[in-house]
């Protein structure tokens, strides 16, 4: 099953956030990228592990390699611990107690619905594609975040799903916006010991395996649990979306910083198969890249009191055409990012 294409509408709506509050997003981003820099430079491929040879390309004072065996894009430090405690868990503790209100809740439903259901939608077929009944699997989503896609997955009828999560505040945000107990909080080196023992028969990570300190580690935890038949991924890619982050630099850089380390292309995932035992089942290509570039140029239009009148110009050129200007690139397979059903071979 190959799919290409999926309209930004949902996506322009729910992060706002990404336009209007551009300078803080990037400073935040910034201050992670000074963490990084700081960390021992790293020896080997994120995702093969053979040795790294020079830098490819640099950006934000970060270099990067282009590994020579598997294709794949490293960034030159390591995510060490200090790093990933920097980035994922020094907040863990903050507002615990917060009660949400119905306004939140609302939030929250319109985020399902826009972003998440259609990943399950794109799975729950996928899997039927593969002879399963897709509401009698068991599904573990690693990463889960606040519990977006485990509501979605839910909703769909699929009841045994669970989201595991390192985070006790979106823990405990997705538990009351879902169910007690739809998400299970757990500690961050306990990962790769729970790949190798869940009892499900499909694992998710939507837009997880790029952020994990050892994406090696779980992928042969989760080749060796004989319970996990199938591995659910949402990843991003080295596409056009880097080169934009590269002529934009104070433009809040979302795919290729902070905790984005090292990216995916084609090659790569090919050898992940490869050593672990995984084969294509589904593939859904589509990406942000356009929406990044009508971003990125509105942003610097409206920071320059000379360009700013052009602004509204350029959004009722661009929106319209976002879907199509992205469907090239997404049916090229040169989109910012892949969801795949990977399937364990026997
Ligand atoms: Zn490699």
């Amino acid at each position: 099953m190959l799919k290409f294409g999926k309209s930004a509408g949902a996506l322009l709506s729910q992060k706002a956030d990404f336009f209007s509050d551009n300078d803080r997003l990037q400073a935040e981003l910034s201050k992670i990228g000074a963490v990084y820099k700081q960390q021992p430079l790293r020896k080997t491929c994120k995702c093969c592990d053979a040795p790294l040879s020079g830098a490819s390309f640099t950006k934000q004072e970060i270099a990067y390699t282009i590994c020579d065996r598997c294709g794949h894009l490293s960034g030159a430090h390591e995510d060490t611990d200090a790093f990933c405690a920097a980035v994922y868990t020094a907040a863990g503790g903050a507002d615990y107690a917060k009660t949400y209100t119905a306004q939140d809740r609302e939030a929250y439903r319109s985020r399902v619905s826009g972003i998440y259901a259609p990943k399950a939608e794109f799975l729950g077929e996928a899997l039927t594609e593969q002879g399963e009944d897709p509401a009698s699997l068991r599904y573990a989503d690693f990463g889960a975040g606040s519990g977006y896609f485990v509501a979605a997955m839910r909703d769909a009828g699929w009841t045994s799903s669970t989201g595991y999560e390192v985070s006790s505040v979106q823990t405990n945000l997705a538990n009351q916006m879902i169910a007690p107990g739809a998400v299970v909080q757990h500690e961050l080196d306990d990962t790769v010991s729970m790949a190798g023992e869940i009892e499900a028969d499909v694992v998710s990570m939507i837009g997880v395996l790029e952020h994990v300190q050892h994406p090696r580690d779980i992928l042969a935890a989760l080749k060796r649990n004989p319970n996990v038949r199938y591995f659910f991924i949402s990843i991003p890619l080295l596409s056009t979306s880097v080169v934009l982050e590269s002529i934009f630099p104070k433009v809040f850089q979302r795919q290729l910083s902070a905790g984005h380390t090292h990216l995916f292309t084609e090659k790569s995932i090919d050898w992940v198969c490869r050593e672990f035992g995984l084969e294509r089942a589904a593939e859904w290509w589509f990406g942000t890249d356009m929406v990044d570039l009508f971003r990125s140029v509105l942003v610097e239009l409206e920071r320059n009191s000379e360009t700013r009148d052009l602004s509204p110009m350029w959004r009722e050129t661009i929106v319209p055409m976002i879907d199509d200007m992205q469907m090239l690139l997404d049916r090229r397979k040169l989109s910012s990012e892949v969801h795949m059903l990977l399937r364990f071979k026997d």
